[in-house]
């Protein structure tokens, strides 16, 4: 479970992150200025920081200079501003990553798992395991049973989507803004096609499938097919 800090004076806005992202697991934590959002950054220790760039008391990019001084948690900018200059400026003063108002909820909490996902991979060299199958984010490499698979691009980040939730249906419209970065106006089709891929590459397929199962108008999970407890619900 994510601990998350949200910096935002508007009270409906934080009131809906805070809730929102309560309901989906998350710990959320509020400050409602700068200041208050600076100490809970020392406080409370969050794993991540959603910033409301406009802010009554301090500006917004000096709050990030603030926090980063301080600390290295990842921070996600949340601006009305629908501009480069401004999105340009907040990266550069240390945000690792930012969401336009008006927002949807779900847009929100894919952008805080891609980006808690890219700072502890970045920290973390260890394979992920799944039955006989192996993920190596460091090298961005897998092997089947200890024969090297030769995956594309999109297939190496398509199976470590699913990797890091294994077990968990994720969604084609998550993975389609994961992987190929468009949440919107993205085709399940794109989705159907590298997955095809995917278990080509495994040895499966879709009739008989053993890593890849998909789960009809939800989605799709990672399982592990050599564990003792798993048993194919469809
Ligand atoms: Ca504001």
């Amino acid at each position: 479970m994510s601990s998350i800090l949200v910096i935002e004076d508007d009270p409906a806005v934080r009131d809906a992150l805070e809730r929102g992202l309560a309901e989906r697991g998350c710990t959320a934590f509020t400050a409602a200025t700068g200041i208050a959002g600076l100490e809970a950054v020392l406080g409370e220790r969050p794993d991540l920081v959603l910033l409301d760039l406009g802010l009554p008391d301090v500006d917004g990019m000096t709050v990030i200079g603030m926090i980063r001084a301080a600390s290295a948690v990842p921070i996600i900018v949340i601006t009305a501003a629908d501009d480069d200059p401004t999105m340009v400026r907040a990266l550069d003063a240390g945000a690792d990553d930012y969401v336009l108002k008006p927002f949807r909820l779900d847009q929100v909490t894919a952008r805080i798992r891609a980006v808690l996902r890219r700072t502890r991979r970045a920290g973390s060299s260890e394979p992920i395991r799944v039955g006989e199958l192996l993920i190596h984010q460091a090298t961005r490499t897998a092997t089947l049973a200890g024969d090297r698979l030769t995956l594309a691009r999109r297939e190496f980040d398509l199976l470590l989507a699913l990797a890091e939730r294994v077990g968990e249906v994720v969604s084609k419209r998550t993975l389609l803004a994961e992987v190929w970065q468009q949440a919107d106006g993205g085709s399940d089709r794109t989705v159907d096609v590298h997955l095809s891929w995917l278990r080509r590459k495994l040895g499966e397929t879709a009739a008989e499938p053993r890593y890849l199962e998909s789960v009809r108008g939800v989605g799709i999970r990672l399982v592990d097919p050599t564990a003792e407890d798993h048993r194919r619900s469809s």
